[in-house]
């Protein structure tokens, strides 16, 4: 599939990477019907925001319809359209359910105190990404 690729400051490419796949039972693939590019990926580009990592596919924000699930997935199926919001959260643990998505204990890999997590950021975020398939090509947000 195609995706824009940090490979360094001011080094953006549209390059293509392998297919999206489950990783984990958690997991969605979700096909893009639209998506737009963030000023927080302005500070990738012109290196304003350190820890990036060479190769991380770049995006964060999207709406689509999901095309596959993870088996833990419960609350989605193919078919359903979603929005894909900047932050990554669980859902279940204390700041999720008060309302502070953004301060997950859980989604981000590097533990709660690293911060929050998105897709496509610096190392610290969770080096996470979104990948999606559209219209035969592949995009990623
Ligand atoms: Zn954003
Ligand atoms: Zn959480």
């Amino acid at each position: 599939m195609k995706a824009v690729v940090w490979h360094g400051i001011g080094d953006i490419r549209l390059d293509d990477v392998p297919e999206p796949q489950l990783q984990e039972p958690t997991d969605a693939i979700v096909r893009l019907t639209a998506s737009a590019i963030c000023g927080t990926d302005l500070h990738f580009v012109r290196g304003t925001m350190s820890g990036m990592v060479p190769g991380t596919i770049l995006g964060h924000e999207a709406v689509g319809v999901v095309e596959q699930v993870g088996a833990d997935v419960r609350n989605f199926a193919p078919g359903d359209r979603v929005v894909i919001p900047s932050t990554v959260s669980c859902g279940y643990c204390p700041p999720c359910r008060e309302g502070n998505t953004a301060q997950c204990d859980n989604a981000n890999p590097n533990g709660p105190s690293a911060g929050t997590a998105f897709y496509g950021g610096p190392l610290c975020t969770g080096h996470l990404r979104v990948e999606a398939v559209l219209d035969g090509k592949s995009l990623n947000v």
